[in-house]
């Protein structure tokens, strides 16, 4: 199993952590809590930071088994 904690992110004050079998599941994951839970956040991004983004995320799941 991986797993992404929001921390991981940047979000240094979020305790939640996403949990799946698959980077795709994870990655959906955070998307649907940071649409909840961060949604000013993602809001003010642009499309270059949602990028660097995804790509943290993809280099931190890599790195699991
Ligand atoms: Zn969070």
């Amino acid at each position: 199993m991986k797993s992404l904690k929001c921390s991981d992110l940047g979000a240094s004050d979020c305790t939640f952590e996403a949990t799946g079998e698959s980077d795709e599941e994870i990655i959906q994951k955070m998307f649907a809590h940071a649409a909840e839970v961060h949604k000013d956040k993602l809001a003010g991004m642009t499309d270059e930071q949602k990028k660097v983004m995804m790509d943290k995320m993809g280099e931190l799941l890599s790195k699991q088994e």
